[in-house]
């Protein structure tokens, strides 16, 4: 890989950043008068800690990881958008993502107007990594991977990944967000051995915390800090860091989610297969099945008629005929077995 003095850009690098009041004094137990809050309405009156010191400890504990590895941020895209900024110089960098994949990326490159050079999956959903790295040129600093990956729900194989992490001559960033359904195991235990590699995981999913927004990205403690410089100083509020520091004691409930889900998409799985619009159900290491129908703005607006709520990706690459479906509780699933009885019924 090229050195973070190579890939950096070069107003971020020489950045001085700004310096909280939290920043200069990070203490505890003291008089507070540094940083123009309000003495009442405690606790929400004193700003947050803007390095997230006793969540980072908990993640740290739970991902078996150092915590100077770990940048927590306001869901995974504020991970996405900071790899942007920090790295690819608008208008002249570019970077490399697969297609189709996670819309975000898409959008994080068009804010900040980079060039995206996308290269199709192969028909069975893998990495042509040959062409991925075809594609780069010495003004490609980031290549995106998902795994397992949106809207596919395939995981891409372990080799491939490592092929791109070691002949890339940016930084890779893996995303990770589904890796608690998925039966591969994370590259976390691997990542002293990349260097470029930052890897996003996010509370989002698995932990049922959509809510309060809270991604989290892992990669060297060089890219981190370069994430905390420019940052929002203060970007995770008091009410998210003392929720999920509350929530994350609660592994066992969420690997007993995971279960269950899993449990549901093996049933929803049996369930859809039956239906006559049914041309194909693609393998899923995630929480949801991308499905291949005959008709499926007919079936999705059906659907939004009896309540149920799915997703139209038939307009996406490779995707034609495809509806991505999210499993739900057994109650939920029900309901759209349900709707999909009827659509049954009407076409008949
Ligand atoms: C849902 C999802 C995320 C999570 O985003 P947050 O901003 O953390 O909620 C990240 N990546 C992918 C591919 C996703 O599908």
């Amino acid at each position: 890989m090229k050195s973070l003095d190579q890939l950096i850009r070069p107003n971020i690098k020489s950045l001085k950043p700004y310096s909280s009041a939290r920043d200069e004094y990070s203490g505890e137990e003291a008089i507070f008068l540094d940083a123009n809050e309000n003495p009442f309405n405690e606790p929400y009156n004193r700003y947050p800690d803007p390095y997230q010191r006793k969540l980072k400890t908990k993640i740290a504990e739970i991902k078996s990881i150092s915590e100077k590895s770990i940048f927590l941020g306001n869901g995974s895209d504020e991970a996405i958008d900071l790899a942007f900024r920090a790295f690819c110089e608008p208008g002249v960098d570019n970077i490399v993502s697969i297609d189709p994949t996670y819309g975000m990326y898409q959008v994080a490159a068009d804010i900040n107007n980079i060039e995206v050079r996308k290269v199709k999956l192969t028909p069975d959903f893998e990495l042509d990594t040959t062409k991925l790295l075809s594609v780069a040129d010495e003004n490609s600093k980031l290549l995106f991977i998902c795994s397992p990956n949106n809207p596919t729900g395939n995981s891409f194989k372990k080799e491939d990944i490592i092929t791109l992490i070691e002949k890339f001559e940016g930084l890779v960033v893996l995303d990770e967000a589904y890796i608690d359904f998925a039966p591969e195991k994370s590259f976390l235990p691997d990542l002293n051995k990349y260097p470029n590699l930052i890897i996003l995981q996010t509370l989002s999913k698995a932990w049922g915390m959509a809510g309060i927004r809270l991604g989290m990205a892992f990669t060297s403690p060089e890219i981190i800090t370069i994430f905390n410089h420019i940052k929002y100083p203060y970007n995770i509020n008091i009410l998210t860091q003392q929720k999920a520091l509350e929530l994350l004691e609660k592994e066992d409930e969420k690997n007993g989610w995971v279960e269950e889900l899993l449990k549901q998409k093996a049933a929803m799985t049996i369930q859809i297969k039956g239906y006559s619009f049914v041309e194909k159900i693609y393998p899923s290491d995630a929480n949801y099945l991308l499905v291949k129908t005959n008709a499926p703005k007919e079936i999705y607006n059906f659907l939004v008629e009896q309540g149920v709520i799915i997703r139209d990706r038939s307009t996406v690459s490779l995707c034609e005929g495809c509806l991505r479906l999210t499993i739900g509780s057994k109650k939920e699933n029900k309901a759209l077995y349900e709707g999909l009885d009827k659509y049954t019924n009407q076409i008949q």
